[in-house]
C-alpha cells in the first residue's frame, strides 16, 4: 500500500500512520521528499480495510499495491488458464468458443432444433436455464432436472457440450451428471456459500458478473472458488446496470481487457443479456471478441417470438449463422480462430 501525506500533515500526524500501519502488521518505507511524505507499506498478512487509513488525520490519499485477491491475479499464473473438455475444446487458449442457445429449455423439439442448428453453424457448447432466476415469481422458472435430460441428449447428439445455470446448492449433485460447466448467474455472483460449495467440486464454473459489481468484486467472488480448490474457474462481462435505459444493459466491453490483465482466468462475454435486443447482440458479440474475450454465450432460439423466456434478445437462426460467419473473420485479425 502506498500512503501519500498532505502537505500539511505534522510530524506527529506521520508518526500515527506509521504505527497504524506496524500495528496492521506492515513494514514501512518512509519517503520525505522537500513537500510531502509517502508511506510505502508492504508486507500485511492479515485483511484490512483501506478506509481505516484514509480516514487517519494528515492522509492525503491510500492505494492498495498489492491485489485482494491472490489465486485469481495473473501473477499466480501468468502464462494463462485453459480450461479443457473431454472432446478437445478448450477456452483460454489460442482458439475462441461460442456457447449458444435458448435462454430456458422449453420442450424436446425446441432444444433438439436449436441444438442441431448452433452445432451446424459452428458452436462447441449448448446453452439452456433448467432453473432459471426470474425477475418475477410469476414467469416460468424453468423445467428443472427434465431440462437437463433434454439438453444433454440434444448435445450428445449434436456433439456439444452443455452450460447451464445452478441457483442454489442442493441443485450441484444434481446437475453434474448433465453438464459439462456449471454456470453461476448475475444474480447469485455473490452467493458466497454457493461459491464455497462450487470450490469444492471438479467441474468447471462459468462466474457471470453481478448487476452491479465492480471488476474487482468479480475477482474477489472468483477468489471463493478458487480458494475452495476449484481452478476451473471461467469469468463473464453480461452487462452491468447503469443510468443508460436504451438498452436492458450496458455491455462493459473495456471489463474484458481489463480482466484479462489482472487475471490469468479465462474471459467470457454474454451480449444477449448485455444488451436485451437481438438487434445490438451481434455488434456486441463481433466487439467481445475483438476486444479479446476466449468465448461468447449467446440466446439463440428456434422460434424467438414464442420464447418462454428472454425472446427479445434471442437471435434468429439466420441472425447466429450471420454472426459465426463473421466472428470467423474476425478472430483472426485479432490472432484467434474460432473452435
Ligand atoms: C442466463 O444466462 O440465462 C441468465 C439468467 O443470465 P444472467 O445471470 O446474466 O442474468
Ligand atoms: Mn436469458
Amino acid at each position: 500500500m502506498i500512503v501519500a501525506m498532505q502537505e500539511v500533515a505534522t510530524e506527529e500526524q506521520i508518526q500515527k500512520v506509521i504505527e497504524r500501519l506496524v500495528h496492521l502488521g506492515f513494514e514501512v518505507h518512509r519517503s520525505t521528499g522537500a513537500r510531502q511524505t509517502v508511506l510505502g507499506a508492504v508486507g500485511a498478512r492479515n485483511e484490512f480495510d483501506i478506509r481505516d487509513i484514509e480516514v487517519l488525520e494528515g492522509v492525503s490519499e491510500a492505494h492498495r499495491v498489492s491485489s485482494p485477491y491472490k489465486l485469481v491475479a495473473r501473477s499466480f499464473r501468468p502464462e494463462g488458464t485453459v480450461v479443457k473438455f473431454s472432446n478437445g475444446v478448450s477456452i483460454g487458449g489460442q482458439e475462441v468458443v461460442i456457447m449458444a442457445g435458448p435462454c430456458s429449455v422449453e420442450s424436446h423439439e425446441q432444444i433438439f432444433e436449436v441444438a442441431e442448428m448452433v452445432s451446424k453453424a459452428g458452436a462447441r457448447f449448448l446453452r439452456g436455464g433448467a432453473f432459471k432466476p426470474r425477475s418475477s415469481p410469476y414467469s416460468f422458472q424453468g423445467m428443472g432436472e427434465e431440462a437437463l435430460k433434454l439438453m444433454r441428449d440434444a448435445a450428445d447428439k449434436f456433439k456439444l457440450l452443455v452450460i447451464s445455470e445452478v441457483m442454489e446448492i442442493s441443485q450441484i449433485p444434481l446437475m453434474i451428471p448433465y453438464v459439462d460447466v456449471l454456470q453461476v448467474g448475475a444474480r447469485n455472483m455473490q452467493n458466497f456459500n454457493l461459491l464455497r460449495e462450487l470450490g469444492k467440486v471438479r467441474k468447471p464454473v462459468l462466474l457471470k458478473r453481478g448487476i452491479a459489481a465492480t471488476i474487482e468484486e468479480l475477482l474477489l467472488s472468483a477468489e471463493y472458488l478458487m480458494a475452495g480448490g476449484n481452478y476451473e474457474v471461467m469469468l463473464c462481462e453480461r452487462g452491468i446496470r447503469t443510468f443508460e435505459t436504451y438498452t436492458r444493459n450496458t455491455m462493459d466491453i473495456s471489463a474484458i481487457p481489463i480482466v484479462k490483465k489482472l487475471s490469468h482466468l479465462p474471459m467470457v462475454a454474454d451480449p444477449s443479456h448485455g444488451t436485451g435486443r437481438r438487434d445490438k447482440v451481434p455488434p456486441m458479440g463481433r466487439a467481445a471478441i475483438a476486444a479479446g474475450a476466449d468465448a461468447l454465450l449467446v440466446e439463440v432460439h428456434n422460434c424467438p417470438d414464442k420464447a418462454l423466456s428472454d425472446g427479445a434478445q434471442s437471435l434468429y437462426p439466420e441472425q447466429f449463422t450471420k454472426l459465426m460467419a463473421e466472428l470467423r473473420i474476425i478472430a483472426p485479425a485479432v490472432g484467434r480462430t474460432l473452435a
